[in-house]
C-alpha cells in the first residue's frame, strides 16, 4: 500500500501547530506529576546552567524530508530560515568565547545557504563542528558536493538512522528513504567517515519508532554495528539512542494513536535522578533561525526562550549571564530524564 507523504502540522492547520496548545496539553496531563516537582525531590530544582560547552544553532525549518516524529514540524514546506546576518552574529559572539563546539541543526540545515559560512567560519575559529544530517540530504543534486565539503572541513556528521528494518523506516521518514540513508553513509564510508585513524567522525543516533522508550545504547549499537557491516558493508563510530520527545508531530502521533498518557506515564516512571543531572541544556546554548536564545532545541520548538533575565537575542549575547542562566523546564523535560537519558548532546533532525 502506497504511503501518503505527510505534511508539517502547520501546512495541514493544525491544532498543533500552535506551541502555546502544546504546552496547555503538557502542562495539564491528568494524573501527571508536575516536572518541576520530580526535579526538587531529586533535589536538583531549580536547574541552572553549568556553563556553555556547546553553541547550538538551528538554521531553520526547511528540509527535504518530512518525518513522522519531527520535533521541529520540518518540511519542505517550511520557510523559516536563518539569515546571513544572524549567521555573522552568531559568529561574533562565537569568537568572544571559548565554546569549543558548535553543533548545526536544522530542519535539514546543509539547505540554508548560510551552513557552509557557519562551518568554515566555526572551523577557522578552531571549534569541532557537528552537523545534524538526515543523510537523504546528501543525495540531493544540489547537494551533489556537500559530503567532500563536510570531509574537508572534518565535520563530525551525526546522522539519524531509527532503525535496520525498511518498512519501519520509510514508514517514519518516507518512502526510500531507507535506501537513500544507507548510499548516504557509502558515501561518507567511502570519504573516510567511521573509518579508523581518518580522523573523521560518524556518529548515528537513532530513536525508536513508536510509543516505547528505547532500549540500553550499548546492546543496539553492537546489534546496528554487526548487521551494517555485514549486510550493507557500512561503518561508524558510536551509535547514541534518543527518546522521542513528546512534542510537535511526535506529540501528534501520541495523541492520535491513544498513545500519549500511556507514554507520559512512562516517562515518568523511567525519571532518572542522574540523568536530570546531566541533561544538555545545563552545558548548551541553543539559537533560532532569528537569533532568539533558548536552553535547549525542544524548548525553541516549543517557544519557551530563555528566562532568568539573560538577554535573549544572539545580538545581544552575554555569556556572563548566560553561563549559569536558570533552565526554563516543564513536563516536556521528562522525555530528556527517562532511563539513561538522551545522550547525544541533542536532536537530530
Ligand atoms: S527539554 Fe531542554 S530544558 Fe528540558 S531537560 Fe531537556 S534539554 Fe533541558
Amino acid at each position: 500500500m502506497a504511503m501518503t507523504p505527510l505534511k508539517s502540522l502547520r501546512a495541514r492547520d493544525s491544532a498543533l501547530a500552535s506551541t502555546r496548545e502544546q504546552v496547555r496539553r503538557l502542562e495539564s496531563t491528568p494524573g501527571l506529576p508536575r516536572f518541576d516537582g520530580t526535579l526538587a525531590g531529586a533535589g536538583l530544582h531549580p536547574l541552572r546552567a553549568t556553563g556553555i560547552t556547546v553553541f547550538q544553532i538551528n538554521v531553520g525549518k526547511l528540509c527535504n524530508q518530512t518525518c513522522r516524529h519531527c520535533h521541529v514540524d520540518a518540511g519542505p514546506d517550511r520557510a523559516e530560515m536563518m539569515s546571513r546576518g544572524t549567521a555573522e552574529q552568531c559568529m561574533s559572539a562565537l569568537a568572544r568565547t571559548d565554546i569549543p563546539t558548535v553543533d548545526i541543526t536544522g530542519g535539514a540545515p546543509e539547505l540554508n545557504p548560510v551552513f557552509r559560512y557557519l562551518v568554515e567560519e566555526s572551523v577557522r575559529l578552531g571549534r569541532r563542528v557537528m552537523d545534524r544530517c538526515n543523510l537523504s540530504v546528501l543525495l540531493l543534486p544540489s547537494q551533489a558536493d556537500l559530503a567532500g565539503f563536510l570531509a574537508r572541513h572534518r565535520v563530525e556528521v551525526v546522522a539519524s538512522l531509527p532503525s535496520l528494518v525498511q518498512t519501519q523506516i520509510d514508514a517514519q521518514r518516507g518512502a526510500g528513504v531507507f535506501e537513500k540513508s544507507l548510499e548516504a553513509l557509502r558515501r561518507l564510508n567511502a570519504l573516510g567517515y567511521g573509518k579508523p585513524g581518518s580522523g573523521l567522525v560518524l556518529t548515528l543516533v537513532t530513536n525508536p519508532v513508536g510509543a516505547f522508550l528505547p532500549p540500553a545504547q550499548e546492546a543496539q549499537e553492537r546489534q546496528f554495528r554487526e548487521r551494517l557491516a555485514r549486510v550493507h558493508g557500512i561503518v561508524f563510530n558510536a551509535l547514541y539512542t534518543i527518546t522521542n520527545m513528546p512534542i510537535s508531530r511526535f506529540l501528534e502521533f501520541l495523541l492520535e494513536t491513544g498513545n500519549y498518557e500511556g507514554y507520559m506515564q512512562r516517562l515518568v516512571e523511567a525519571f532518572n535522578p542522574a540523568a536530570a543531572d546531566g541533561v544538555m541544556c545545563r552545558y548548551t546554548l541553543s539559537v533560532g533561525w532569528d537569533g532568539r536564545l533558548y536552553d535547549c532545541d525542544f524548548n525553541q520548538m516549543l517557544d519557551l526562550p530563555i528566562g532568568g533575565g539573560a538577554p535573549n537575542h544572539i545580538r545581544d549575547f552575554d555569556p556572563g549571564h548566560l553561563m549559569t542562566r536558570r533552565i526554563v523546564t516543564g513536563n516536556h523535560c521528562y522525555g530528556c530524564t527517562a532511563g539513561a537519558g538522551s545522550s547525544c548532546g541533542g536532536s537530530t533532525t
